[in-house]
């Protein structure tokens, strides 16, 4: 249910539980949980007068979010701009091409190369050249992972009965309970041992279903200093979860 008062869209809850009105500011929303007996007009006068606190709160939060995370993808993909890969930047080269669909192609490890059809219209070259990278970085994933899993797996036997690349907007990894794992390929734009951990961490799923110290005990035995790419995860993910 939306209440408003002049300037504050909010969300009220009731509960049985609450003692007094309270107000919850988060990112999205401001949410007023209100004991059941409280009246609507008693709310929406407590909402009013603590409406500077309100603002204030609200601009922490937006604040901290985009303080935290900044972008590390162009806003528009052209010529010259930088693109994140394994947490360097690479500068983006757009040639045109006879051919049909867009290719890239990263030459030396250094630049994006990317062939564009003739013909495109302007406007459609940025989101074009978007979903060409997006595409490539997920192929890319797939044989990275790959080739982790080939050298870490059969250490401690550890082998998953499939492994997905998938986009993820909340997590990094995942181990079913059939040992079927799921990477993020936003990875990609993290540093090799940084993916690489999250490959180890999902793997040593397959024998501890859990986060035991057993559990962190087998990741350090590939991983001896995996604390550091876990706290990567921690400073810089949420800029790496805003992807491409
Ligand atoms: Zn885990």
């Amino acid at each position: 249910m939306n209440k408003h008062t002049a300037a504050l869209p909010y969300n009220l809850r009731r509960s049985s539980r609450a003692k007094n009105t309270r107000i919850v500011v988060t990112a999205d929303k401001i949410e007023v949980v209100a004991p059941l007996k409280v009246s609507e007009r008693r709310i929406q006068a407590f909402v009013h007068a603590q409406k500077d606190w309100i603002e204030a709160a609200l601009k922490r939060v937006v604040g901290r979010i985009q303080t935290a995370a900044p972008r590390l993808a162009p806003s528009e993909y052209r010529d010259g701009v930088h693109i994140p890969y394994q947490s360097h930047r690479l500068p983006l080269k757009i040639t045109t091409t006879k051919a049909k669909t867009v290719r890239i192609e990263l030459l030396n490890d250094e630049i994006f190369w990317v062939k564009l059809p003739t013909g495109i219209a302007d406007e459609q070259h940025s989101p074009l050249i978007q979903q060409a990278l997006t595409r490539w970085m997920k192929n890319q994933a797939k044989q990275h992972v790959q080739e982790l899993v080939d050298l870490h797996a059969p250490r401690f036997a550890l082998f998953p009965r499939s492994i997905r690349i998938k986009t993820q907007k909340s997590r990094w990894g995942s181990c079913g309970p059939k040992n079927d794992i799921n990477m993020n390929w936003l990875l990609l734009l993290a540093p090799p041992a940084v993916l690489e951990y999250v490959v180890v961490h999902e793997l040593c799923h397959i024998k501890h279903k859990n986060h035991s110290p057993a559990f962190w005990q087998l990741v350090a035995e590939h991983l001896p200093d995996f604390k550091q790419h876990r706290l990567w995860l921690k400073q810089y993910g949420a800029s790496v979860m805003q992807g491409l």
